[in-house]
């Protein structure tokens, strides 16, 4: 950090999308280290999470919202979503608009243009095009062509989030344009993630890469308890919901095996980012619709009202 604070930039960065354009992906790259659920599957990320880079004399603080689609009427859930996806952009000094480019247009992406165009003119909204490694270059130049027709942005940036292209391009366009002001985070500030959501998203993650193919969609992770000791271990017990009683099997495995496995890449990674020793119990209970349950939500940082 600069001594002389006047000379510093802060700001926010809502990074905006359809489910899978690549948004945790990208983040992850820039941040360098795991903030973000990063999955195959669609509407994964359910929290708002928050990553704070740090580039030059500029700190950038980045919004992961969750995949913005259209609401249900009849879930609360998705309603509680996309409220919290839109706040996002509200605070936003830069939005960035991520898109895949190996796939057709969605129709989410047209509604984010149209969304886009309603909201006030006092942030800069940035084309991001990802995935590049997928497409030829005329294919590419045509997507950009139609979308800046579709929208004035202030800058339009080609990526592959996965391998790294255009990325560090797109860091430096933002220390650059976030607006001058102080830092609001401390230097080593990775993620204001509370540990205990962190911890929970990580038994989720296993849980999605473990059981990917009979992954039961109506999951979530509850962090019940967490204890310190003297030594500096952590005693972290941890809730898996399902919907559904035939899910049970499915998570435990054969003779508990699967839910061991779970449990055991779970712990290590959590070990790796606590830089401590870790004993961690999970627990599968079958709570037949949660998903209408508001004591879930707070834990969530979502308003079940939205
Ligand atoms: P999100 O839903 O927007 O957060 O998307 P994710 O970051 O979870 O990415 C969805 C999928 O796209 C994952 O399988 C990523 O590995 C993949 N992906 C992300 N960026 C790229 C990219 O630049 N190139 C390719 N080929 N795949 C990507
Ligand atoms: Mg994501």
């Amino acid at each position: 950090m600069s001594d002389d604070q006047s000379q510093n930039r802060f700001g926010f960065v809502a990074l905006i999308g359809e489910p899978n354009a690549g948004k945790s992906t990208l983040l992850n790259n820039i941040m360098g280290t795991k903030v973000s659920i990063v999955s195959p599957k669609a509407q994964t990320t359910r929290t708002r999470v928050l990553g704070v880079a740090i580039e030059g004399n500029a700190q950038i603080v980045f919004v992961d919202t969750p995949g913005i689609f259209e609401a249900s009427k009849k879930n609360k859930m998705e309603r509680a979503i996309v409220a919290s996806a839109w706040e996002g952009i509200a605070d936003a000094e830069i939005v960035i608009l991520l898109v895949d480019v190996s796939k057709k247009i969605g129709h989410s992406t047209e509604l984010i243009l149209e969304r886009l165009k309603q909201d006030g003119h006092n942030k800069r909204f940035i084309l991001a095009l990802n995935k590049i490694d997928r497409i030829k270059r005329d294919a590419l130049l045509d997507i950009s062509a139609k979308l800046n027709d579709a929208y004035n942005f202030d800058a339009t940036f080609m990526l592959s989030a996965l391998k790294g292209n255009g990325v560090n391009d797109l860091v430096k366009y933002l220390s650059e344009n976030v607006p001058q002001g102080i830092w609001h985070y401390p230097e080593d500030h990775l993620t204001d993630m509370p540990m205990r959501l962190m911890a929970a998203e990580i038994t989720r993650e296993k849980l999605f890469k473990l059981i990917h193919q009979e992954v039961p969609y109506g999951l979530t992770v509850e962090t019940q308890k967490w204890d310190s000791f003297d030594d500096g271990s952590i005693k972290i017990d941890q809730t898996i919901f399902i919907n559904r009683e035939a899910h049970k099997k499915i998570i435990l495995g054969k003779g508990g095996s699967m839910i061991k496995k779970i449990g055991s890449q779970a712990r290590h990674e959590m070990e790796q980012i606590l830089e401590t020793t870790i004993h961690l119990k999970l627990f599968v209970k079958v709570s037949e619709g949660w998903m209408d349950d508001e004591d879930h939500y707070d834990m969530w940082g979502l308003n079940p009202n939205a």
